[in-house]
């Protein structure tokens, strides 16, 4: 260890984690007497609903990740620490942390857990390296170098077959993410590509969809599936369900139907949007308290989010089991943490347990169609992309995120172009070169 991050007499509250859950509960501690310092792997504070257009070329990684120090400047009694963090010992009350300069222990007196979930391949790993997920700003801007060099790579084939290979992308899970991806890339193929190239037509390009599932944007109800379903049509997205993923290589996809027989999609280009694993750290809480695991590997706490025998720590956001692993548990389970802790220190008896409100959720199918699901009220089309639009610059964090976003949406929903197509060779073949170096991608 290099190192102990210590601090003086004040009450300690370290959080782990600068996505939702680690961010929202920080800022709600700002008038608090206390000492926090928010832990996590990377330095900024990630606003995932959105990796996807960073992915295709909309929008670029600083707008939907601003630097968690930047965002906490002017919160005097919070300090960022950047730190993988490795245990968890609560015996010690101490969160052990690696980074490039060696080990940190940081001593707590509250622990906020908020570090979320990764990809899951359901027991398959080794389909990473042929379809990203996308979970981070790495994976992001690797899958923007795929997509787009798809279409390079298309342009100067010659075999026909190559070519097909190159233009058909292939999107798993049809879930909110899968379903926004899949839009997006067939948008981005039919409008704005257009006249881009000299010895292909990328509005030839084939995006399909999969979902074992029997439909698309299941939690949504089958009403606004079938719009879904019809829009992703109207925009050419090929949407096949019921066909589970059974195998991966660099040249395409192995698909079993309900019927049980398999066939093949040759697709360069694979995305994974299915499935969520928790933070290993939730394993570790487990070992050490008994709490029991989901299948997820999220952990079940007490009504007030704290594990048993340990009021000091609290669980919040998408390591949660028994809740959605949406942003507003993670936001209204960071502020809930935060007035606990508050209530606490006042010597004053704190709220019992934590409620998730329901605010809704919502998925863009592509260009002027969204669909959203509120309290009773559901509805598709134009309104409902309106109100995703609304509801999503209010919470990016920053003035400065807001205003370029709304630019960038300007002028690639507006018009036809994608701002942000940079992608470098180091992108494209990050995921191989850190693999060689024996790193697990950092952000
Ligand atoms: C592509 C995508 C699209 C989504 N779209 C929507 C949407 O439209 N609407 C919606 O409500 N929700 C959406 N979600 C879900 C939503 O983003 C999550 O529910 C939310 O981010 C959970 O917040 P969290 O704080 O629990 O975890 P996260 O936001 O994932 O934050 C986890 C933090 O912990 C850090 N961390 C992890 N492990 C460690 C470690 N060992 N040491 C140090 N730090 C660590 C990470 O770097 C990160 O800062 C989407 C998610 C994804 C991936």
């Amino acid at each position: 260890m290099s190192g102990k991050a210590s601090y003086v007499d004040k009450h300690r509250v370290v959080v782990i984690g600068s996505g939702f859950g680690g961010l929202f509960a920080t800022k709600a501690l700002k008038r608090a007497d206390v000492d926090v310092t928010i832990v996590a792997r990377t330095t900024h504070h990630l606003f995932q609903p959105l990796l996807y257009q960073v992915a295709t070329g909309i929008l670029s990684e600083g707008e939907i990740a601003p630097a968690t120090r930047e965002v906490l400047r002017r919160q005097k009694n919070a300090r960022v620490l950047l730190g993988d963090v490795t245990r968890i010992d609560l015996a010690a009350k101490e969160v052990v942390s690696t980074s490039p300069q060696g080990g940190t222990r940081t001593p707590y007196d509250t622990l906020v857990v908020a570090a979320g979930a990764t990809q899951s391949y359901f027991g398959n790993d080794r389909f990473a390296e042929f379809a990203p997920g996308m979970k981070s700003i790495d994976e992001a801007l690797e899958l923007r170098g795929r997509i787009f060099g798809a279409f390079e790579m298309a342009e100067l084939a010659e075999d026909p077959l190559e070519i097909d290979r190159w233009l058909t992308f292939v999107v798993v899970g049809a879930g909110p993410t899968g379903v926004e991806m899949a839009g997006q890339i067939s948008e981005l193929a039919r409008r704005a590509l257009t006249g881009n190239f000299r010895n292909i037509d990328p509005a030839t390009a084939r995006v399909v969809l999969l979902d074992a599932a029997p439909q698309v944007l299941g939690p949504f109800g089958d009403r606004l599936a079938e719009k879904a379903t019809r829009q992703l049509n109207r925009i050419k997205v090929d949407v096949q369900l019921g066909a589970k993923v059974v195998d991966v290589d660099a040249q395409g996809i192995e698909v079993e139907g309900p019927d049980g027989r398999r066939r093949r999609i040759e697709a360069s280009c694979k995305i994974w949007a299915a499935g969520v694993a928790a933070s290993p750290l939730g394993a570790q809480l487990a070992e050490q308290t008994g709490a029991p695991l989901d299948r997820a590997g999220r952990i079940t706490t007490e009504p007030d989010l704290t594990l048993p025998g340990h009021p000091e720590v609290f669980v919040v956001g998408d390591m949660l089991a028994g809740q959605p692993g949406v942003a507003q548990v993670a936001i209204q389970g960071g502020r809930y943490a935060a007035k606990t802790i508050r209530t606490r220190l006042k010597g004053k008896s704190a709220p019992a347990s934590f409620a998730y409100k329901d605010k809704g959720s919502m998925a863009t199918v592509s260009r002027f169609h969204a669909v959203a699901s509120i309290g009773p009220v559901r509805f598709a089309g134009f309104l409902a992309w309106l109100a995703w639009l609304a509801l999503h610059l209010f919470y990016i964090v920053g003035f400065k995120s807001r205003v370029t976003t709304l630019l960038h949406w300007t002028v690639s929903f507006g018009g036809r172009a994608r701002s942000e197509r940079t992608a470098t060779l180091q992108q494209v073949f990050a995921r191989r070169a850190l693999e060689q170096l024996g790193s697990r991608p950092p952000g």
